[in-house]
């Protein structure tokens, strides 16, 4: 037993270091990946309840690795919060949403996009010139505020104490804020009363259980109720089947994003339904 249990231990330790290696890796390769153009946007689509049209999108960063091939943002993103890179990557990724937005905004006029969804990460969330570098690139790009909606976690907000003012102060700007993951967190409801927000996105956790049990849907229902309540735009995310779209719509959603609907897409994708609504 105690050589097994020695084995098993060395097998947890080998693992961790692999990790660790990959990580040290990732995040110094992540640095030549920005500068040599291997990051690149999808978009998805946001659509309304029950009909699935478009109505907003949101940019979701991907990295072509010449030899990896795709690198999941799930697995980049954290390594980029610990090395620091994140800064430079959410501005990246700040500037070329609002750039495409701007730009379909320009060809196809208001309709049907409402915004541009964009991630931000807690380390970004903690830079004192976070509010003043949204403003220069909606400056920029000549986007309005109201086209833009970032999205924002919950620990994020927790993390220090700068967080909060500088949601307040890009509010200020115009621009929408909204709660990502919601839910997941330890104190989302409370948050609620501190922190001024605009819309939640509902965790695909909770929305996998609307078409099981009561309980099961239980809090997806409650929620959609407390959005109502407090005037908050509510986003279901992950949604994956009719039923559960079906179900969704019967709890009060009116937005939702998933499969289902569409996975994240190329600029051209979107440009295509844009101009197809337009009868281009
Ligand atoms: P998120 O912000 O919660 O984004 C939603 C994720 O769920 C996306 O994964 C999306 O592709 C996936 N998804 C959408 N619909 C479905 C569905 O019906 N089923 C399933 N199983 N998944 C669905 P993705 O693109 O791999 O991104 C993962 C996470 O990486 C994001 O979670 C976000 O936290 C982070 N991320 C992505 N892009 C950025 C970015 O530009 N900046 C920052 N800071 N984080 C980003
Ligand atoms: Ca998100
Ligand atoms: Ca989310
Ligand atoms: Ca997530």
């Amino acid at each position: 037993a105690k050589e097994q249990g020695k084995s098993r231990y060395a097998r947890y330790t080998e693992a961790m270091d692999t990790c660790a290696v990959e990580h040290a890796r990732l995040g110094a390769e992540l640095r030549r990946a920005l500068a040599a153009g291997e990051l690149f946007l999808l978009y998805q689509p946001v659509v309304a309840l029950p009909d699935g049209e478009l109505r907003g999108v949101e940019a979701l960063v991907r990295w072509r690795h010449p030899e990896r091939g795709m690198v999941s943002p799930a697995q980049f993103i954290p390594v980029a919060e610990r090395n620091g890179m994140i800064v430079e990557i959410g501005a990246w990724v700040l500037r070329e949403a609002c750039r495409q937005m701007a730009d379909w905004r320009r060809r196809y006029g208001a309709a049907p996009l409402s915004r541009m969804a964009v991630n931000v990460s807690a380390r970004q969330l903690r830079e004192p010139e976070f509010a003043q570098a949204v403003a220069d690139v909606l400056e920029e790009t000549g986007l309005a505020p109201e086209d833009l909606l970032l999205e924002i976690t919950e620990t994020a907000v927790f993390d220090g104490g700068l967080a909060l003012e500088t949601v307040r102060a890009v509010r200020e700007l115009g621009v929408g804020v909204a709660l990502d993951d919601f839910g997941t967190g330890h104190s989302s409801l409370g948050l609620l009363r501190t922190c001024p927000v605009d819309a939640l996105k509902v965790d695909k956790l909770f929305v996998d259980g609307v078409t099981g049990t009561a309980e099961q849907s239980a809090i997806a229902a409650s929620l959609a109720q407390i959005a109502r309540a407090l005037r908050l735009r509510i986003v279901a995310e992950g949604v994956e089947t009719s039923a559960q779209a079906r179900r969704l719509y019967q709890l009060g959603y009116r937005l939702a994003q998933g499969f289902h609907f569409a996975r994240p897409l190329p600029a051209e994708r979107i440009d295509g339904m844009l101009a197809a609504r337009a009868g281009h």
